[in-house]
């Protein structure tokens, strides 16, 4: 089943956004098994991302063809120092005391740190990120922080069925993620698109998409 999604995944979602940008798939790997994930990386998933430290350090070793590794979870600081060095990618610096420690930590341990911001696009209490008004500001102290190179923005959108709600919010992204670009033309990525709205994403400007439940199947949470 896992291989038989992940081909039709990568047969169906289109090699470009509508920008002609190559759109990233990133398999979304919380509670998922070792074994799992090296099914899907085994028939061409190239990009894995974690949610949570404990199961990045657990599993790491036993993942094997080299994926690119994303961490795309909350970020406690006092975690920061077991994934240096070993992330790719960071999604979700959502508040600047985690962009500061990581910046302080990436010098220390010597390495530069790619990251994306987060933004609380659909201004959510129970989601993380910085507020789409407050973007380029977050943007500007950011960028200056040592040891770290801003790649992009990353968004989660609110849990509805409201399509043209949706729409909004996504193209709204686009917009903010455009003016930092015109700005910096190390901004790369527009992560944005989970398994219940990639497709909306991508037509909306998305370039990177982080799907779990499309390649998995629905998450056991229970053990
Ligand atoms: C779990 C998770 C995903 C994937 O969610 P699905 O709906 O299973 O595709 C994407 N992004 C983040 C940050 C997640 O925590």
């Amino acid at each position: 089943m896992i291989e038989e999604n992940v081909k039709n995944l990568l047969g169906s979602i289109p090699n470009t956004n509508p920008y002609g940008e190559k759109v990233t798939l990133v398999a979304a790997v919380k509670l998922q098994r070792a074994e799992d994930i090296n099914r899907a990386v085994a028939v061409g998933i190239t990009d894995i991302g974690d949610n949570h430290v404990q199961e990045f350090k657990d599993k790491f070793v036993d993942i094997v063809g080299a994926p690119k590794r994303h961490f795309i979870g909350h970020l406690q600081t006092n975690k920061i120092k077991y994934l240096l060095g070993k992330v790719d990618l960071y999604h979700s610096v959502d508040r600047m005391n985690l962009a500061e420690e990581l910046s302080k930590r990436s010098a220390a341990a010597g390495v530069t740190s790619n990251i994306l911001i987060q933004i609380n696009i659909g201004n959510e209490e129970t989601k993380g990120g910085f507020s789409p008004e407050l973007a380029e500001n977050a943007y500007g102290t950011i960028s200056k922080l040592p040891n770290l190179n801003v790649r992009g923005l990353m968004a989660m959108l609110p849990d509805t069925d409201d399509t043209d709600l949706l729409k909004k919010l996504a193209a709204r992204m686009r917009t903010i993620y455009d003016k930092l670009r015109a700005r910096n033309n190390n901004i790369k990525y527009l992560s944005m698109g989970m398994s219940g709205d990639y497709e909306l994403c991508i037509e909306q400007g998305s370039n990177m998409i982080r799907l779990g439940t499309a390649i998995f199947g629905a998450r056991k949470y229970n053990n």
